[in-house]
């Protein structure tokens, strides 16, 4: 077994793995493949069904609220929600606080100028602002939940006038949240929720009437909805990845993977103040995420000895993302506290001599 701390596509729990495998081979039973039916068939509907009530039941909502599966990954939502949302004349908002935010920004300037509140860029990303005016009238207001790459994460949402958007893609159910606080959320699905390929967008109702229709429909929220994920064919294995996650989650329980994941980043962030081989990227302890804790050793002889320590002891996936450097260990549900046990005991090797 490795320890696997890539960031994603991710590790999943083992039981999940094991279903997942079981029906591509014959899903419950029925002599076919999962991969091998119609997604407008009775196997699918049960899925589709299945995942929209668990989304319910762990999330706490009935019907003032619509949850579907897309397509593309959360880039794809960067422009799906500015142009299924921004009418002429409207304007959206943004806090800035990583590598997702901006292209999230990018892709809404196609529609509107979009609105920057705050932005933690000059700082290196190493912050969530928390001092900002919003100015009236914006038609949203998007977040970035947890900065996959810089290491940051909300652990207050910010109250806003205008209804919140949030990319939830690295920390969705990773810990209770309030969604009646948001007016949509939205995850690519490779880090909590399943394999890569499908997106679930979570929106409310009255946003949903607001939306654009003069759209084509393969780009129109509206559209989608209404064929319930069947608009076209989907990303069915993704979806049933997502459909055996949640089962997970639900039977695992949420407050149980909160305090899981509390306890890893707990043993983590400890080793990291008080080892002096390594540094912590993000400026304020509140700030830092429990899923992506990103890290640096001080200097190359450092580095060079947790690396060959890293590789020996079979943790993979723990260099920084290409645009931050550094060290990077994604923390998501599946991963278990061993892991991180194992990782900090390689770290205090590391600093050995120092
Ligand atoms: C991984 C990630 C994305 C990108 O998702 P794609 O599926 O590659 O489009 C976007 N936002 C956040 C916060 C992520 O972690």
């Amino acid at each position: 077994m490795k320890h696997n701390f890539t960031a994603g596509p991710a590790i999943f729990p083992l039981e999940v793995l094991e279903e997942l495998a079981g029906g591509i081979l014959d899903f419950e039973g029925g002599g076919l493949s999962i991969l091998e039916v119609s997604h407008r068939g009775k196997e699918f509907k049960k899925i589709l069904d299945e995942s929209l009530a668990l989304l319910q039941d762990l999330l706490g909502y009935k019907d003032e609220y619509e949850a579907v599966f897309l397509y593309g990954g959360a880039t794809v939502m960067f422009s799906l929600l500015p142009m299924n949302l921004l009418l002429p004349g409207d304007k959206a908002g943004f806090i800035n606080t990583g590598v997702w935010s901006q292209k999230a920004i990018k892709a809404a300037t196609y529609y509107a100028d979009p609105v920057i509140l705050a932005s933690s860029e000059e700082d290196g990303f190493s912050y969530i602002p928390q001092e900002y005016a919003e100015p009236d009238g914006l038609r949203y207001l998007h977040i970035t939940s947890n900065n996959t790459i810089y290491g940051s994460q909300y652990h207050h949402y910010p109250h806003t006038k205008a209804p919140l958007i949030a990319d939830m893609s690295s920390d969705i159910f990773s810990r209770r949240f309030n969604l009646h606080q948001f007016g949509a959320i939205y995850a690519a699905a490779q880090k909590n929720l399943g394999p890569s390929g499908t997106t679930l967008l979570i929106l409310r109702k009255d946003l949903l009437a607001q939306c654009r229709r003069d759209l084509p429909e393969i780009f129109s929220f509206q559209k989608h909805i209404e064929n319930g994920s069947l608009l076209n064919t989907p990303p069915v294995f993704s979806i049933y990845g997502c459909y055996a996650t949640l089962k997970w989650i639900k039977r695992t329980g949420f407050d149980q993977i909160e305090a899981a994941n509390e306890a890893k980043a707990r043993l983590f962030y400890a080793e990291l103040d008080s080892n002096p081989a390594f540094k912590g990227v993000i400026k304020e302890s509140r700030d830092r995420s429990r899923m992506n804790a990103t890290f640096r050793a001080v200097n190359q002889e450092v580095a060079a000895r947790f690396d060959t320590l890293c590789a020996h002891n079979d943790i993979v996936g723990i260099k920084g993302h290409r645009l931050a450097g550094g060290y990077r260990a994604s923390m998501y549900n599946a991963l278990p506290l061993s892991s991180v046990r194992i990782l900090t005991e390689v770290m205090r090797e590391a600093a050995n001599g120092l």
